[in-house]
């Protein structure tokens, strides 16, 4: 396999038409398809995002679990977490979905989603990974090639459970007309959007709603990408700016006057929304997030005297562990929700849905709620490894001089390893991808973040 074909588990994700080509998709898919199909004839759904090689991709990734006897139920172009709703309503043996998520135009990836409607884990993966490996799949005879059947009812079937759930307060939306400002980087998002928000009775001002994939800024939706968006607010006088990632599993906010709040600030209004005005039924119950997202989310839920569980970085962790404790609500600080009422995924329809029931209920501007809690900063950096640092093991004496010069710190070794305190925290673990140590650290100003990440590197460097 070439050099930039990145496979994890959840999928594998490359450059199109140098290492992603169709005779590779469709050979994962078959490999999938084969790890799926059960024998008793599950379909197993696909979807895609609006990247331009998504149809040639699709029309691969087919042909892939066809040949492998698989049915396939084609969803077209929807969101990330659309896909994985429709894996649940047809009680599907899992879901490939064509999307590169954040990454530039230029790339594209299949992702894997098991009968739960959940990416795979770790099990599952590694499977996936030596059937596409190995030398031969089951391929179907001339009697036995799976079929394909179109699904257009995925997107109102997902915009209607938003509507229908419990935690979002139709009712209080519809009376504030919010005006909204929606950036949707001409990916997927144009599809279900504006929809959403129409339906909750805002008057919506749009940019990049084209679902044609031609991204015209780097699609993350982080603060330095998010420039025009803040300008239509400011031009249109919106309550708020709302942009989506090109798969619409990531949302994050721009205030009413034009300023991105930053990605962490989603998870932590949609935790306030469905605690602040609970009917019981989230008594005691845990909210969820990974080891790097910020303490704003924490605040957010501490408020409510709910307790937080962080699980390691990936959203397949933070899923089953939402799962595992039955949360109420989980997701990642960056802009990722996962509200479990509806499904364990990322889903960026959600994360509006209750962003604006908080936004209706506080009766308070954007910027009102983010100066109403304690502010933080955010610094991360990253450290090449020495050659003799190089082994797994030799981080446990980074970790360990760590634990040392912190000894007062509380630390999580779930992955890597997070020293934190009441009002900050530093974490270090190893990049996935090259041969560096990765430092994230918090604290209430850029300073003492600093700090914290400058102490790390030189207990690195001397360890
Ligand atoms: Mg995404």
């Amino acid at each position: 396999m070439s050099d930039t074909l990145m496979v994890s588990v959840s999928g594998v994700r490359g450059l199109v038409g140098t290492d992603l080509t169709p005779e590779v998709v469709a050979r994962w898919a078959a490999a999938f398809g084969t790890w799926a199909h059960t024998g008793k004839r599950k379909p197993v759904v696909i979807g895609r995002d609006a990247r331009t090689s998504g149809p040639m991709f699709s029309q691969a990734a087919i042909a892939g679990l066809n040949s492998v006897g698989c049915d396939v139920i084609d969803v077209g172009l929807v969101a990330t977490p659309t896909v994985q709703l429709a894996v649940e309503h047809h009680r599907a043996a899992g879901g490939i979905i064509l999307t590169a998520s954040h990454n530039p135009i230029e790339w594209n990836a299949l992702k894997f989603v098991g009968p739960d409607g959940i990416f795979l884990d770790t099990i599952a993966g590694t499977r996936v990974r030596e059937l596409a490996a190995g030398a031969s799949l089951p391929r179907a005879n001339y009697n036995a090639i799976g079929a394909v059947e179109a699904d257009s009812n995925a997107i109102s079937r997902h915009l209607a459970a938003v509507l229908a759930l419990r935690g979002v307060d139709i009712r209080a939306i519809r009376r504030r007309k919010f005006r909204i400002a929606l950036d949707t980087v001409r990916g997927a998002g144009g599809a279900l959007m504006p929809e959403l928000f129409e339906r909750l009775g805002c008057r919506v001002a749009a940019i990049n709603l084209e679902t044609d994939g031609l991204f015209p800024r780097p699609p993350e939706p982080v603060p330095e990408n998010l420039k025009a968006l803040g300008a239509l607010v400011r031009r249109k006088k919106a309550d708020i700016g709302i942009a989506v990632d090109p798969d619409v599993d990531r949302l994050a906010i721009v205030d009413e006057k034009g300023r991105p709040i930053g990605e962490d600030y989603t998870l932590a209004f949609a935790i306030r929304a469905v605690l602040g005005w609970s009917d019981g039924r989230t008594a005691g119950r845990p909210v969820v997030c990974n080891l790097s997202t910020s303490l704003v989310v924490e605040d957010a839920a501490k408020e409510f005297g709910a307790k937080v569980v962080r699980a390691p970085v990936g959203e397949a962790h933070v899923a089953r562990k939402i799962i595992e404790l039955k949360a109420v609500i989980g997701g990642e600080g960056n802009g990722g929700v996962m509200y479990p009422a509806l499904h364990v995924g990322r889903d960026a329809p959600v994360a509006g849905a209750l962003v604006l029931t908080l936004l209706a209920r506080a009766r308070a501007s954007v910027s009102e709620l983010v100066a109403r809690a304690p502010q933080y900063t955010i610094v991360k950096a990253k450290q090449e490894l020495g050659a003799g640092n190089r082994a797994p093991g030799k981080l446990d004496t980074v970790y360990a001089a760590l634990r040392r010069r912190f000894a007062e710190a509380v630390a999580d070794t779930q992955d890597g390893l997070r020293l934190s305190w009441p009002d900050r925290w530093l974490h270090v673990r190893p990049s996935g991808t090259e041969p560096m140590i990765r430092f994230i650290a918090e604290a209430p100003s850029s300073g003492d973040a600093q700090q914290l990440i400058e102490e790390g590197r030189r207990l690195c460097a001397a360890s």
